[in-house]
This record gives C-alpha cells, structure tokens and sequence, in this order.
C-alpha cells in the first residue's frame, strides 16, 4: 500500500525528535495523524496538579510543532480502548502506530486495543522507545530477569557502549494532514477545547519554581545546561545536597518522554573525551548509574508486574504497620518537628519536586520512625510529584522500606545525622523552613532547638532512638 494513512498514538513520548515508533511510522508513510488520549482509566499521568501543569503545557508544544510540520496533534478524553479504534476509522488510517509501555495498566489496555483494531482491519505496530534496551534483550547469566541493579547495570552498561550511539537527532518531519472533509468531523474539531479545558482547569502553584519543565524545548535546555554548564562534571559530589542545584531535573521529562532517555545516555558518552580529572569522569559515571536506576525499576516492573500491589520481599507484607494517621498528617505537612524532613515535604507541596536525597530521608522516617506502611508514602508522592512515576516511585519506596530489590537487609536513615552530612550549614533547613532561620546551625542539626528559638514550630513527634528500636523489634518478628 502507497502512503497510508497512519494514526500515531503519543503516550509516554510526548515529543517529534528521536521517537522510535514515530520514525518507524514516517519509514512507511507521511500521511500522519498524531493523537494523544487522557486516559480516564489511567489517572497517573495527570492526577497531580504538578503532572496535570506538565502534560497539559507539554501537549500545547507538541500540537504547535505538529502544526509546524503541517499535521495535527487530535486531542482527545475517555477510554483509548474506543477511541483509538474510533479515531482511526474517522480518519482513515490503515495503521495505528505506539510506543510500548511497562505498566501492567497499559500492558492490558493496549492488548485490548490491538484486538479491537483487529477486528476493523486495521493493523497496529508498537515499538520500545521508553528505555535504553528493551526488557527481553537484558537477562543474568541464567536467563531470568535481573532483581539486583549491581550485575544490571554492569550488563547494561557494556550493551550501551554500543547502543547508545543509535539516536536520531536532526530528523525534519513533513507531514501531510487529514482531508479538509474529515476536518469537520466533531472528533477532531473538539480536539482543540479538550486541552483548552484541561489546562484552564490546572491548579499547579508551583510552576514558576518547579525545576522540572514542561515541552520539548525546555528539556533540551535543560539537558544543554546541566552539560555546558558542567554540572554533570561535578555530580558526584553535588548530587547529595539538596541546598545546591547539583542535579539535571530532568525527572518529569523523561517520565513523560519529552526528551528520549537515548539522547540523554548520549550526552555522557559524547563527554567522555573531555574530563579533565579523575572526579570529573566519576561524576559522569555515577550519573549514568542514576540513568540505569531508572532503566532498572522499569524492566523490574515489567518483569514483576506484582510490585505494584505488594512487596518483592513477601515477608514484609505481613509487617504490623502502626499507621497512625495523626503523624502521617504530620509527615505530609512538613510539621513532624524534624527540620530536614519538614523542609524536604515542604519543597514537594510547594514546587512539586524533592531532591533525591531527601526522598530517601523522608521515606525511610515515614516508614522506620512514624512505622507507617511505605504504600502510604508511594500514595502520597503520588498524588503531587511532577516525575511521578510508577516504576521509579515505587521502585524508591521498596528501596526505602527495604522490602524491595535491595540486598542489603534493612536500612535505617538517621534523619539528623543525614542532615548533617548533606545540608551542613542548614541552608536548605532555613530556605523551606524560614521560621528557624535564626537558630544556630548546631543547635538545628542536633535537635535541640530551645522554646524561644522555636517561633511556633514544633518539638518532635517522635524520638528517632526509641522509634529506631522498636522498628528493629517489629522487623524480627516477621
Ligand atoms: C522514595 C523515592 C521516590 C521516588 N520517586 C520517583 C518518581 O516518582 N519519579 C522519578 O522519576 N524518580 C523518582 N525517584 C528517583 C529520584 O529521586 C528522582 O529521579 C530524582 O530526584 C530526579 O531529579 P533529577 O532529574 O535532577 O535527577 P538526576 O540526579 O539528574 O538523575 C538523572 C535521571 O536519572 C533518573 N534517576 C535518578 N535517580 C533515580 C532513582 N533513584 N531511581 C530512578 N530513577 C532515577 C531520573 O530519571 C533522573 O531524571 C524517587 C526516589 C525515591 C527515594
């Protein structure tokens, strides 16, 4: 067949450059249309205000640039299950063409898409575009799914050596658009009042100091200057404190695909000739191992779709969690009395984001200290981080609350100790926490902040030795 029409179905990879399925898709036609459904069903990519903000604002630049290269980006609301299938036959399209996802949600949804598509005669190609390699290409030495992340990355790694040069950058797409007739349709001419309405409906306060940004453009901006800026060469070090803008916040774009994880894997080895010193290579190297830290939770997830409901370690689903609702509160407020944790949840309820060494100190108090069970916590993330992601949240909370794929047993975070090791001169406690500003550094790293200082801010909810004790004694139960 000449040129068929094709519908090209955006999800994860809300973007034009270096999209694989998108590439494949113009490989046999550029009569495309693109699409991209807020999925009733799966809530996760907007129920967040910080999310709703981020996708809403990446949708209206993808539709302009479809525009630019004289298509259209047809949006639409409900269930993908009807309408894709729906969508094709309005427009025509011989093809519907995706990226494919790692979700157990998806998984199914698409599965039952395909079949529809099927039943209509219409054909319905996916491609991996979300992770550097796909989940059936990476396997231990006995050909089971990897559930350690040290010999995973090791693996990967050597794979990306030659891999990650494949990526397409400087693609020009020309399109051809949809018959003015079918312009018509009230499919596609409401399109355009869909995202209207969902971004008019956006209640994000964060926007101007979320790090993360939204569109294409602006995470290719943001990848250009965590490297020109030589950010990545001193990540090592800068990574772990939370007062110092160390990190790529690349987070959200990636999570939702407005940046491909090939071009960001290629920046690193694009480096690799210009580090000056042994810290510098370090640092490129350790941010590569975050990048697969993303990659790994993704095939984890895909290989072990129970994650997402339960604990990889089975014991842990008969801890006897407390969860006392009184300090949870406490813990999603940012008032728990222990700066480093209060200061952490403030910068999430504010901007929508939390530096990475702060979610591991915050996750292992809520879990370890407050005794509450750890899907609380996934929830709550959930429910308001820009990056939130199912694979990686949940990935980070079995971390945390070492019911996951971590060999090391059990881990407990000393929250004051942690602050002084990454925030020594407070000045991340102060910035979200400006009531103690005038406290001295040591009296705020020991806990020791006398009633005078304290200008309404509370004493602690808990004392971390007892409640580290009686988490050790409830662990040896189970
Ligand atoms: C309890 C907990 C929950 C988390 N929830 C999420 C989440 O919902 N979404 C999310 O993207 N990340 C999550 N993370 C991982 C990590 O905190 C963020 O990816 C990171 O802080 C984002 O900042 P950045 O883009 O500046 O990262 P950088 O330090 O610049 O790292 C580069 C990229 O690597 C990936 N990455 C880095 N660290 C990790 C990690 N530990 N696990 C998985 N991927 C990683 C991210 O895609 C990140 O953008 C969580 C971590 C913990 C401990």
């Amino acid at each position: 067949m000449n040129n068929p029409r094709i519908l090209f179905w955006h999800r994860k990879d809300l973007r034009i450059i270096d999209n694989q399925a998108l590439i494949k898709a113009f490989s046999l036609s550029n009569a495309i249309t693109s699409t991209y459904i807020l999925d009733k069903n799966y809530s996760h990519d907007f129920n967040a205000n910080s999310r709703a903000w981020f996708l809403g604002n990446s949708l209206k630049e993808l539709g302009n640039n479809w525009e630019k290269m004289g298509s259209r980006l047809v949006i639409g609301e409900g269930d993908p299950v009807l309408i894709i299938p729906q969508l094709a036959k309005t427009i025509d399209a011989k093809i519907v063409v995706w990226n494919k996802s790692i979700e157990p949600y998806e998984i199914n949804r698409d599965l039952a898409i395909k079949n529809n598509l099927k039943e209509i005669n219409i054909q319905s190609i996916e491609s991996w575009d979300h992770l550097l390699i796909e989940p059936s290409k990476i396997f231990t030495g006995n050909n089971k799914p990897y559930s350690v992340y040290g010999p995973f990355y090791k693996n990967l790694k050597s794979k990306m050596n030659f891999f990650g040069s494949f990526y397409e950058d400087k693609i020009i797409f020309h399109f051809k658009d949809i018959d003015n007739k079918l312009k018509e349709n009230q499919n596609i001419k409401s399109s355009n009042s869909v995202l209207e309405k969902f971004l008019k409906n956006i209640k994000f306060s964060g926007s101007k100091i979320c790090p993360c940004r939204p569109g294409e453009r602006a995470a290719k901006i943001l990848l250009e200057n965590f490297i020109n800026e030589k950010k990545i060469f001193s990540y090592n070090s800068a990574r772990d404190l939370p007062s110092y803008n160390g990190t790529s916040f690349l987070s959200a774009s990636l999570r939702f695909g407005t940046i491909s994880i090939r071009k960001v894997w290629n920046a690193t080895l694009n480096l690799h000739s210009d580090f000056e010193n042994q810290e510098n290579y370090l640092s490129i190297e350790t941010w590569q191992k975050e990048l697969v830290w993303r990659e790994f939770y993704q095939h984890c997830l895909f290989h072990f779709p129970e994650l997402e409901s339960g604990p990889y370690r089975k014991k842990w689903a008969q801890f006897p969690w407390e969860n006392n609702n009184e300090w949870f509160q406490h813990w999603s407020n940012g008032e728990t009395g222990v700066p480093i944790i209060d200061a952490a949840m403030r910068q999430l309820n504010s901007s929508g984001w939390m530096h990475n060494r702060c979610r591991m100190i915050v996750a292992s108090f809520l879990v370890k200290d407050l005794i509450c069970s750890w899907q609380k916590g996934e929830e709550k993330f959930m429910e308001i981080l820009v990056d939130g992601d199912l694979a990686a949240n949940n990935g980070g909370w079995q971390w945390s609350a070492s019911s996951g794929m971590d060999p090391k047993p059990l881990r407990i975070f000393n929250p004051y100790t942690q602050a002084k090791k990454f925030d020594p001169i407070c000045k991340y406690i102060k910035f979200w926490i400006p009531e103690l500003s005038k406290v001295s550094n040591s009296d705020l790293l020991n806990g020791e902040i006398s009633n005078l200082e304290k200008n309404n801010y509370s004493s602690p909810i808990v004392n971390h030795n007892i409640q580290q004790r009686l988490f050790k004694s409830l662990y040896a139960e189970i």
